[in-house]
């Protein structure tokens, strides 16, 4: 099969490589489609601490074709996502339910072959069905899933006006949460002007060039109730603390390298 690796910083080559073989907990899904991260463009610049070749991917839909015999909850044929997370489920905090913190963690297309490839093997337990909902829509499914988890840890209340930097995808994602989840505004600061405009499409009240913050001060003399950072850029999230009101509160959601 065909299949995209990063083979060390800022060395990405196509290769024809084995098809995978699913373990006996392990499904194989024919790809679809898969959404490129921030996270894709880090492990790609030899920003994150994982080893390489590093086939990458997490965002990823498609369709099983193979099922490991130990596997129960998915058949052959069925359109599916898949959670890249694999925590172990017994170490300290796995035992806790705080499985962002496993300390054996495993991630689909990070630290194991992911979804840049015709086709990918994960463990049965992290698949979810996406019946039969359009590809090019469900691909948002691991993205979105981070941004409402993002949204219900910040729990904007009505009236709180909130500070949003970055309008990339996973920024007008945040954005169009934030506005459903009750936020009563949305400042969008972003560098690109196309990406503003689609921000006041997607329903940002108010829309600030990168390098025009004074505006945001006469905005929000105190701060803002909550402000997110989109971006992942270090400069930008060390500004996050000035910008929120005291005891406010704020959502480091891009990943700093
Ligand atoms: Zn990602
Ligand atoms: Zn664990």
């Amino acid at each position: 099969m065909k299949a995209a690796v990063i083979e060390g910083p800022g060395r990405a080559v196509v290769e024809d490589l084995p098809e995978p073989e699913p373990a006996p907990d392990e499904v194989v899904i024919e790809v679809d489609s898969a959404g490129i991260c921030g996270t894709d463009l880090h492990l790609l610049r030899g920003k994150l601490p994982y080893p390489y070749p590093i086939i990458p991917g997490h965002e990823v839909v498609g369709t099983v074709v193979e099922v490991g015999r130990d596997v129960s909850n998915v058949e052959p044929g069925s359109r599916v996502t898949f959670d890249p997370n694999i925590p172990c489920g017994e170490c300290y905090f796995c035992r806790r339910m705080r499985f962002n913190h496993c300390l054996n963690w495993q991630g689909i297309g990070i630290t194991r072959g992911g979804g840049f490839a015709e086709k990918v093997a994960v463990p049965g337990k992290v698949i979810y069905p996406v019946a039969d909902m359009p590809f090019e829509r469900a691909v948002f499914a691991e993205p979105l899933a981070c941004v409402v988890y993002g949204v219900l840890r910040a729990e904007p209340k009505p009236g709180d006006m909130v500070l949003l930097f970055g309008a990339g995808p996973v920024g007008l994602l945040l954005l169009q949460v934030l506005k459903v989840a009750g936020a009563a505004s949305v400042t969008v600061v972003e560098v690109m002007e196309d990406r503003l405009r689609l921000a006041e499409v997607l329903g940002a009240d108010r829309t600030v060039q990168a390098g025009h913050e004074e505006a945001l001060r006469e905005e929000a003399p105190l701060g803002y109730d909550i402000v997110v950072d989109a971006t992942g850029v270090p400069e930008v999230v060390s500004r996050c603390a000035d910008l929120v009101i005291p005891g406010g509160k704020v959502l480091l959601f891009g990943v700093c390298p």
